[in-house]
């Protein structure tokens, strides 16, 4: 592999990729549009391409939906539209379906039972399979509407975008059962893959995970409702108390009369360990475990497999921070700030020019010079996706007069493809698929590179190995994944 300049840093190589942020309240009396935003807030890490809210008086569903960050796409006066008691919102980064308006969440879609408006936080394995349920259903109507009225058929369903949220709407509207409830129950034990759903009629909320709850998702108690979010600390920022997760496997439904749960499916769980190296804020508390005390301990564990002689420790910020102290407190080296980040550059719209686009790096990360100039750094990161970011990242150290750069990774390397909603690409990008550690450390031109093993990160999390998924540093898919889908990302 030849090596690169910081010319080739890529400010879309943002690591890996969550798709979404859900969230839901159900609160008479409370501005629910307001809660929704500063829930989403909360959340939007977990996506920046679009965002959306759709809200209920219990007569009507109003939704805004737009392209952009929570804070670009709503201002006060777009929440004051938006009255009711029950809301659901939605923050996107897409996997299934192309970025565009049409794709934002919440869907929204007229059922027999009233209005749907569903937010969706992952990715179905069998898209194509639902896809033909959706069309032969629409074929199916549609033939019953020729028979009665004598006129021509619609032919195929009327699905106006191309992710897989507006086809689990779909579904649920063509469903012949008695209520939005029954339909739902029908058709979870259906649905393949990963999905933390939030949804809602003009009357009740919805809250469905998968069985194997791969992606989060958490209730809470307000004084006057209830909240439902993919991370706990969205719970945290509007004031509700934690209650528990939705089970994997579990239906709530959430109206005047209550919370009911419904059991769909026995729990099979693979949780995705990704979350608590990289995807969920450190703040929040999945399986019982926060996600910094995690990533902490990651920190330790790799001090212990991977000392080395150094002067500082540095994280590459924000993710790599809990990991690099754990790092510091361990070796008893001193962790100090190494990297000043701008956080929000990579998600601007507005494309840098060439004269900006050939600073690189360094318009997401500035070096503290005096920090670095002479010293033996250990830079500490959560994971190395393509490797171009640690790539520039090392060049710029060493122009900052770094004496030695010895890399230390909080997870091990990721070798193969997510079919469960994170963007990793294809297995061909991803530079421990071609390269053993050595190769890698000298591609990214440091003077060493460790990576925590799985054993240890996987202790770092307090879960169970059989209940988590690794499919992305293992290759072992706790979900199958259809051939046509695993072939087209090189598996
Ligand atoms: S493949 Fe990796 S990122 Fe995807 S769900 Fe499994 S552990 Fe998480």
């Amino acid at each position: 592999m030849n090596a690169a300049s910081s010319d080739d840093f890529d400010l879309a190589d943002q690591g890996p990729q969550d798709e979404c942020g859900v969230f839901g309240v159900w609160a008479p009396g409370e501005e629910v549009a307001k809660l929704t935003y500063f829930g989403l807030y909360a959340l939007q890490h977990r996506g920046q391409e679009s965002a959306g809210i759709a809200a209920s008086n219990g007569k009507q569903i109003l939704i805004y939906r737009d392209m952009g960050l929570v804070s670009q796409v709503f201002d006060e006066s777009d929440l004051d539209t938006l009255p009711g008691h029950i809301a659901v919102g939605h923050t996107r980064y897409s996997t299934t379906g192309v970025s565009s308006w049409e794709n934002a969440q919440p869907t929204l879609g007229p059922t027999p039972f009233g209005t749907v408006a569903l937010a969706h936080n992952g990715n179905l394995t069998n898209f194509a399979d639902l896809q033909e349920m959706a069309d032969e259903k629409a074929a199916a109507r549609d033939e019953t509407v020729k028979a009665a009225t004598q006129k021509p058929a619609r032919t195929r369903s009327g699905r106006d975008s191309s992710n897989d949220t507006s086809l689990v709407t779909e579904l649920l509207a063509s469903s012949a059962a008695e209520n939005l409830t029954a339909a739902a129950r029908e058709l979870m034990p259906r649905l393949d893959g990963a999905f933390s759903l939030v949804f809602m009629d003009e009357h009740t909320l919805y809250a469905a995970r998968d069985r194997h709850g791969v992606r989060p998702l958490a209730l809470g108690r307000l004084e006057r409702g209830w909240v439902v979010a993919s991370e706990t600390a969205a719970l945290d920022i509007v004031g509700a108390s934690f209650v528990r997760e939705i089970e994997p496997g579990e239906l709530i439904a959430i109206d005047e009369d209550g919370l009911r749960s419904h059991r769909w499916a026995e729990p099979e769980q693979a949780r995705c360990v990704f979350e608590y190296v990289y995807l969920a804020r450190p703040d929040s508390v999945l399986n019982g475990k926060t996600v910094h005390a995690a990533r902490s301990e990651m920190g330790r564990q790799l001090a212990r497999e991977y000392p080395v002689d150094a002067d500082l420790v540095i994280a590459t910020p924000e993710s790599g921070t809990p990991a690099a102290v754990g790092y510091a407190e361990e070796s008893g080296i001193p962790f100090g700030q190494g990297l000043m980040k701008n956080a929000y550059v990579g998600r601007t719209f507005i494309q840098p020019s060439q004269t900006l686009r050939q600073l690189g790096i360094r318009l997401k990360l500035n070096p503290l010079k005096e920090n670095i100039a002479g010293r033996r750094l250990v830079v500490v990161d959560d994971s190395i996706v393509r490797g171009n970011t640690q790539r520039a990242l090392v060049r710029m150290l060493r122009e900052a007069g770094a004496k030695e750069i010895h890399i230390r990774i909080s997870s091990p390397p990721v070798k193969w493809p997510c079919f469960y909603g994170i963007d990793f690409a294809t297995r061909a990008e991803l530079i421990a698929n071609g390269l053993n550690t050595d190769e890698i450390c000298q591609s990214l031109g440091a003077d060493s590179l460790g990576y925590i093993s799985l054993d240890g990160m996987i202790a770092a999390t307090q879960q169970r190995e059989a209940e988590l998924c690794t499919a992305c540093f293992s290759g072992d898919y706790p979900i199958t994944v259809p051939d046509t889908a695993a072939a087209e990302r090189g598996c």
